[in-house]
C-alpha cells in the first residue's frame, strides 16, 4: 500500500475518440525498440471488442474470496494483431498499395461501429484506457520475482526492469491486459502514468494533450482537487469493472449523455437513453445507477437556476485547473 495515491478521472461524456492522447503516449513512448503493437493508451469504441481483443473475458484479477484468476497471455497472432507498414518503396514501379502483412486485428479495428438496431437502439461511445495503477495490481501479485511495485510517494505501479524475468505472469494476471512483454528485451512493459512529467509537476501526456478536456489529475487524498470532489464527494466517478477486484485508480464520469430514442413522429421520448442500463452496470458497477441520476439532477439544477459546482467541475473551464500535482 502506498502513502498517498494518484488517480485520473475520464469523463466519457466528453471523450470524442480523437486518439490525440493515444498518438501522444504513443510518440512519447511505444513507437520503437520492440514496443510498436503496445499501446499504453488506446482508446476503444464500445460496444467492441477492444484492445487485446476481447480484453474483458482473458481472465486475471481477483475472485470474491480476493484469489488471483487463471488469466490468459494474448498473442501478437491473434489478440493483438501484427503490427503493419505499408510498401511505400514498392509504389514508383507501380505496385499496388498494400499492407506488408495480411492484417487480422489491430487497435481500433472495430472502431465507430457500435451495436443497436437505426434508428432508435444504435449507439456506441468511447472508452480511453491505461493502466489503472491498481491499489491491488493482479499483475504485482501474479509475479513470483517481486519485479513490479507501487512507488510509495504516488501509487504509480513500475516493473523492475532488473528483477524481471520475462515470465509474463504479470499479463495473465491483469485483467485489463494493460501490461505488455518486450519481445526485444524479454521483460514486460507498461504504462508509467508519465512519472518523469510527474516530478516535475507536469501532468502525464494522454492527459496534458487531450483536446476533449475530459481527464482529470490529482491524488486521491487532496480535499481541495477535482479528482477528490468527483470520485468522493459527488460520487460520478466510477472504476472500470470494479469486479475484478483491483480496486483501480483510473476512475469514469459514465456516459449518460447518449442520445435520446424517438417515437413515430420524430419527436424526442423524454427520459430516453439508448445505452442499456445493464451495459453501464457491467462495466461500471451498481452504482453507475445513482452517479447517473446526480448527473442528470445536476445538470437540471444548472440548467434552471446557473449553478452547479458539479458542472463547473466538468465543463473544465480552465485545462491547467484539471492537474494538481504539487499540493504535497
Ligand atoms: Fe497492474 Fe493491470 Fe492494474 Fe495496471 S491495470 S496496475 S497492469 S493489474
Amino acid at each position: 500500500m502506498s502513502q498517498r495515491q494518484l488517480a485520473m478521472v475520464m469523463d466519457l461524456n466528453k471523450c470524442i475518440g480523437c486518439q490525440t492522447c493515444t498518438v501522444s503516449c504513443k510518440t512519447q513512448w511505444t513507437n520503437r525498440n520492440g514496443r510498436e503493437y503496445m499501446y499504453w493508451n488506446n482508446v476503444e469504441t464500445y460496444p467492441g471488442e477492444g484492445y487485446p481483443k476481447k480484453w474483458q473475458e482473458l481472465g486475471g484479477g481477483f475472485d470474491e474470496a480476493g484469489d488471483l484468476k487463471a488469466g490468459v497471455v494474448p498473442s501478437l497472432q491473434g489478440e493483438y494483431g501484427v503490427p503493419w507498414d505499408y510498401n511505400h518503396d514498392e509504389l514508383a514501379s507501380g505496385a499496388e498499395f498494400k499492407p506488408h502483412v495480411d492484417p487480422k486485428w489491430g487497435p481500433n479495428w472495430d472502431e465507430d461501429e457500435g451495436a443497436g438496431d437505426f434508428p432508435n437502439d444504435n449507439y456506441f461511445f468511447y472508452i480511453p484506457r491505461i493502466c489503472n495503477h491498481c491499489t491491488n495490481p493482479g499483475c504485482l501479485s501474479a509475479c513470483p520475482r517481486d519485479a513490479i511495485f507501487k512507488r510509495d510517494q504516488d501509487g504509480v505501479v513500475l516493473v523492475d526492469l532488473d528483477r524481471c524475468q520475462g515470465y509474463r505472469y504479470c499479463i495473465a494476471g491483469c485483467p485489463y491486459k494493460k501490461i505488455y512483454f518486450n519481445p526485444r528485451i524479454s521483460k514486460s512493459e507498461k504504462c508509467i502514468l508519465c512519472f518523469p512529467r510527474i516530478e516535475k509537476g507536469l501532468p502525464p501526456a494522454c492527459a496534458q494533450q487531450c483536446v476533449g478536456r475530459i481527464r482529470f489529475v490529482g491524488f486521491l487524498d487532496d480535499e481541495e482537487g477535482q479528482v477528490y470532489k468527483l470520485v468522493k464527494k459527488f460520487k460520478v466517478a466510477l472504476p472500470l469493472r470494479p469486479d475484478y477486484g483491483t480496486e483501480s485508480n483510473v476512475y469514469y464520469v459514465p456516459p449518460t449523455e447518449a442520445p435520446p430514442k424517438f417515437d413515430a413522429s420524430g419527436k424526442i421520448i423524454e427520459g430516453s437513453t439508448r445505452i442499456p442500463p445493464e451495459v453501464l452496470e457491467k462495466l461500471f458497477g451498481k452504482e453507475v445507477h445513482e452517479a447517473a441520476r446526480t448527473l442528470r439532477a445536476e445538470m437540471k439544477k444548472r440548467k434552471e437556476t446557473g449553478e452547479s459546482e458539479l458542472m463547473d467541475l466538468l465543463i473544465a473551464y480552465k485545462h491547467e485547473d484539471m492537474f494538481r500535482l504539487d499540493n504535497n
